[in-house]
């Protein structure tokens, strides 16, 4: 049977950082119908279509975190990212992932060049703002030119004999990576809740907002529940 590079985006991906990364849906289970459904077997009842009132009940169950219904319904990502959005994004431990490994492969090797950098905040330890004094040109083409070198002392290392779950090791943070996430829609909410945000980092934040632009057309009434542009 083919096999599928995982390095190549499935069809509905969308693209964040100016291309270099994607996230696609690779599965999904359940509608806004599951949630009403789930929300009311109490009462032993099911439908197969939503109406007025089951927007309303959606309403309701998001408004009083009454979300356990919610669980019901889970997506699949395939996600390409580099290796410290990957790090921010495995902190949530209720999504099940599984991800390329550099002690598998030493194919497909690319480093994200940020598309614009930012200058340090003052105001806040982690955060970034826009640049002013930074000569974009120049520190850009630092960070071309070590990646250009790590990769070189990869290829050098493994030229040597070196294995590659030790050679890895001089690979950089901007190294891309693709790894398969698996989550239930309230914990997909509160991950935009974080990530989507201004206190989140500006890459991780793409991948937010990209998950909400991907699953808002077919739960129209979380999204909108959720105040989702
Ligand atoms: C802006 C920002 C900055 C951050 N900075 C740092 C940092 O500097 N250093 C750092 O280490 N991390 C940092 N984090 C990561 C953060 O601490 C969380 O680990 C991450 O956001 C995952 O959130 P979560 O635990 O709610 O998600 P999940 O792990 O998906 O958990 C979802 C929910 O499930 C419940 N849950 C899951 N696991 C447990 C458990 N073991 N016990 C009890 N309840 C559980 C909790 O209610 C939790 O909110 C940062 C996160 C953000 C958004």
């Amino acid at each position: 049977m083919a096999q599928v590079n995982v390095n190549v985006p499935p069809p509905n991906h969308v693209k964040v950082l100016g291309g270099q990364g994607w996230i696609g849906l690779v599965d999904q289970m359940g509608t806004e119908t599951t949630i009403v459904n789930a929300a009311r077997v109490s009462f032993g009842k099911m439908k197969e279509e939503m109406d007025e009132r089951d927007a309303g009940l959606i309403r309701y169950l998001l408004a009083n975190h009454h979300t356990s219904p919610l669980e019901h319904v889970t997506f699949t990502f395939l996600v390409h990212c580099p290796l410290f959005v990957r790090s921010q994004w495995h902190r949530h431990r209720t999504w099940s992932y599984n991800e390329i490994s550099r002690r598998y492969t030493e194919e497909d090797i690319r480093f994200y060049v940020p598309v614009e950098l930012r200058e340090q905040a003052e105001s806040d330890r982690q955060a970034s703002k826009a640049a002013e004094h930074i000569d974009q040109a120049a520190c850009l083409e630092k960070i071309r030119r070590i990646h250009a070198e790590a990769m070189r002392t990869y290829e050098e290392l493994l030229a040597a004999g070196v294995c590659r779950e030790q050679a890895r090791g001089v690979l950089p943070q901007n190294m891309m990576t693709t790894f398969w996430a698996t989550v239930d829609l309230n914990n997909l909410l509160k991950f935009i809740e974080l990530r989507d945000s201004p206190h989140a980092q500006a890459e991780i934040r793409e991948y937010g907002m990209a998950i909400k632009q991907m699953i808002a057309p077919s739960f129209p009434h979380v999204a909108a529940a959720m105040g989702w542009q």
